[in-house]
C-alpha cells in the first residue's frame, strides 16, 4: 500500500491485486460483533523518520500514542516485559535468582576466554545472558512460536530481534528507562484508533483519489516473463475470471517462494529448489468476544508456560477503547503457530476456541462470558530464519536481481522476519526505483527499516 501510495502521489497509476477482501495484510483489522481484531497485537515503532511521519500523516486525527504494558507468563508468575528488578526478584525468587547471575557470570566468563562461535540462536542468548535465564525467559516460548529447536534457529534472527539488548543493558533500562533506545523495551508505541489496518484502509482510500485501483479478492496466478523483463500478470478477479494486466513496473510482496513459482516460463530449477526449501510458519488467531471485567490489563502477554500451546493472548480493548463497542466488551485473540497439515492447523474452529477457552482457565485468566467467537487463519506469517536460509536466499535474490522491471518487497515478500515499518519502507524505495527516480535497492533497507547505502544512512 505504500508502494501504491508512493506512485500515485508521483502521478503514476498504481494497480494493486489482493487476494484477501481488504487491504492490509497480516496487519489488517477485521470486523465482528462491533468489535475491531487485528491478525495478532501490531505495536507500530520505527527509527526511519519517513516512515513515521507517513504513518503520522496517514492516520491523521486516528493516530494514538499507546503506553505499552506487557508481561511474561511463566508458571503461573507475571514477570514485567521490560524486566523490572523488584518485581522479577519476587517472582523469580532469591535462589532463582542467583542462579540465574551465576550462569550468566559463567556465560560472560566463557565468552571472554573461550570466545565461542555463535551458530544457533540458542547459542547467541546463552552467551548473552546465561543459560538459566535462556531456560526460563527464551527456549520455551521462541519453541512455540517457531515449531524448531533454539539449535536450529539460525543466531542473525536473534541479533536482528534483540540487537542491543544484553542482561546488563536490561538491567540499565530497568534502573534508568530512556536512557538508550533498545528496539525491544521501548515503553510506548503508535497505534490507529481503529486498529493496525486503519492505516491501510486509508492509504486505500489515498490511492483510490490519486488515481490507483485495488482489486480484492484477486489473485495473481502467473508472472509471463521474457528473459528477465515481466510482460504481464495473469490473475482472477473477484468474479473468477481470469484476466491479464500489463505495466511497466511489477512490485511482488506475495511470499517469495509463491513469486518464484509463478513465473511462465519457469524459473531455473536451482532457484525453484531454494525457494522449495524457505519455510515458513503459520499463524492462527482465536478470536474471542468477552463480556464482562478486563481479563487483564496489558496489551499482549507472551505465554512461556509449557503446559499450554498458546504463545500470546491481547486484548484491542487495551490498545484503543474505540476497538469494541462498550467498556465491558473486550476483544481477545489467542494466538498459535503452527506448520502447514499440522494438527493445530487443521483443527476445527471450534475445537479451536474450545482449546483457547480452556487454556485460558488454566492459566489463572478470569473471563467473562464469552460472546462470540471466530477464527483466523494465516498462511506464511512467519519466515523462518533457520540455519542455512541465508544460501537458499541468495540464490533467489541472484536470479530475481537480474530482472529489470521487478523487485520484491516486504516481509514474506524478502523472507524477512520484519515490521510494519520495513514493508512500508520497501515498498516506498521500491516504488521510486519503478518512478525513475532514483535506483533504490530495497534489500538494502535493514531491520530497522532504515535504508543503509554503503553503511550509510540514506
Ligand atoms: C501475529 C503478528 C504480529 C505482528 N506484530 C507486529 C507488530 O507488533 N509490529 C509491526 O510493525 N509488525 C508486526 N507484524 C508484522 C507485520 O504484520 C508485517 O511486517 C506486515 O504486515 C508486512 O506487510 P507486507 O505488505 O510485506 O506483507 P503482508 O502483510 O503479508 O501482505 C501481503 C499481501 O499479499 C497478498 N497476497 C499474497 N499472495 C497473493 C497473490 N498470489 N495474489 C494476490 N495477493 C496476494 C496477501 O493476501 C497479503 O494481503 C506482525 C505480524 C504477525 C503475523
Amino acid at each position: 500500500m505504500a508502494a501504491a501510495l508512493e506512485a500515485a502521489r508521483n502521478g503514476a497509476q498504481a494497480i494493486v491485486i489482493e487476494r484477501l477482501d481488504r487491504v492490509g495484510g497480516l496487519a489488517r483489522t477485521l470486523d465482528f460483533q462491533g468489535c475491531r481484531f487485528d491478525i495478532g497485537p501490531h505495536r507500530f515503532f520505527t527509527l526511519n523518520k519517513e516512515v513515521q511521519e507517513l504513518f503520522v500523516e496517514v492516520c491523521g486525527i486516528d493516530v494514538l500514542r499507546v503506553s505499552r504494558l506487557t508481561r511474561i507468563l511463566y508458571k503461573q508468575k507475571y514477570f514485567n516485559y521490560p524486566l523490572t528488578p523488584i518485581n522479577a526478584l519476587f517472582g523469580m525468587g532469591l535462589r532463582l535468582s542467583a542462579e540465574i547471575l551465576a550462569s550468566y557470570l559463567l556465560a560472560r566468563a566463557r565468552h571472554l576466554v573461550a570466545k565461542p562461535r555463535l551458530v544457533s540462536f540458542e547459542d547467541w542468548i546463552v552467551d548473552r545472558f546465561g543459560r538459566r535465564l535462556f531456560e526460563i525467559f527464551f527456549k520455551t516460548y521462541t519453541e512455540k512460536v517457531w515449531g524448531i529447536s533454539c539449535r536450529e534457529i539460525s543466531a542473525d534472527w536473534a541479533g536482528q530481534r534483540i540487537k542491543g539488548l544484553s542482561l546488563m543493558a536490561a538491567i540499565a533500562n530497568a534502573v534508568r528507562p530512556h536512557r538508550k533506545v533498545i528496539k525491544t523495551l521501548v515503553d510506548e508505541f503508535l497505534y490507529p484508533r481503529l486498529g493496525a489496518g486503519q492505516l491501510y484502509e486509508k492509504m486505500e482510500a489515498l490511492v483510490a483519489a490519486g488515481g490507483g485501483t485495488v482489486h480484492k479478492k484477486a489473485e495473481v496466478l502467473r508472472i509471463e516473463r521474457d528473459g528477465f523483463r515481466v510482460t504481464a500478470i495473469h490473475y482472477r478477479d473477484a468474479d473468477g475470471l481470469e484476466r491479464t494486466l500489463r505495466g511497466d513496473f511489477y512490485l511482488s510482496s506475495a511470499a517469495l517462494s509463491d513469486l518464484v513459482r509463478q513465473f511462465d516460463p519457469p524459473a531455473p530449477q536451482a532457484v525453484l529448489d531454494a525457494a522449495h526449501g524457505l519455510r515458513y510458519r503459520n499463524h492462527v488467531g482465536v478470536k474471542l468476544v468477552i463480556e464482562g471485567a478486563a481479563p487483564f490489563p496489558d496489551n499482549w502477554i507472551y505465554v512461556h508456560s509449557p503446559d499450554v500451546s498458546m504463545a500470546r493472548i491481547s486484548n484491542y480493548r487495551n490498545f484503543s477503547p474505540d476497538m469494541t463497542p462498550a467498556a465491558d466488551i473486550h476483544a481477545l485473540t489467542v494466538e498459535y503457530f503452527c506448520f502447514a497439515g499440522d494438527e493445530t492447523w487443521s483443527s476445527s474452529d471450534d475445537a479451536l476456541v474450545a482449546r483457547a477457552v480452556s487454556e485460558l482457565r488454566r492459566l489463572g485468566i478470569s473471563l467473562g462470558a464469552l460472546a462470540g467467537s471466530f477464527v483466523v487463519r494465516s498462511e506464511k506469517a512467519y519466515p523462518v530464519i533457520e540455519i542455512g536460509h541465508e544460501t537458499r536466499i541468495e540464490t533467489v535474490k541472484s536470479f530475481l536481481d537480474r530482472f529489470e522491471n521487478l523487485l520484491p518487497i516486504g516481509r514474506s515478500g524478502m523472507f524477512k522476519y520484519n515490521n510494519q515499518d520495513h514493508a512500508m519502507a520497501t515498498g516506498l524505495y521500491a516504488a521510486r526505483t519503478a518512478l525513475g527516480k532514483g535506483r533504490f535497492d530495497p534489500w538494502l533497507v535493514n531491520i530497522d527499516g532504515v535504508y543503509l547505502e554503503g553503511g550509510r544512512i540514506e
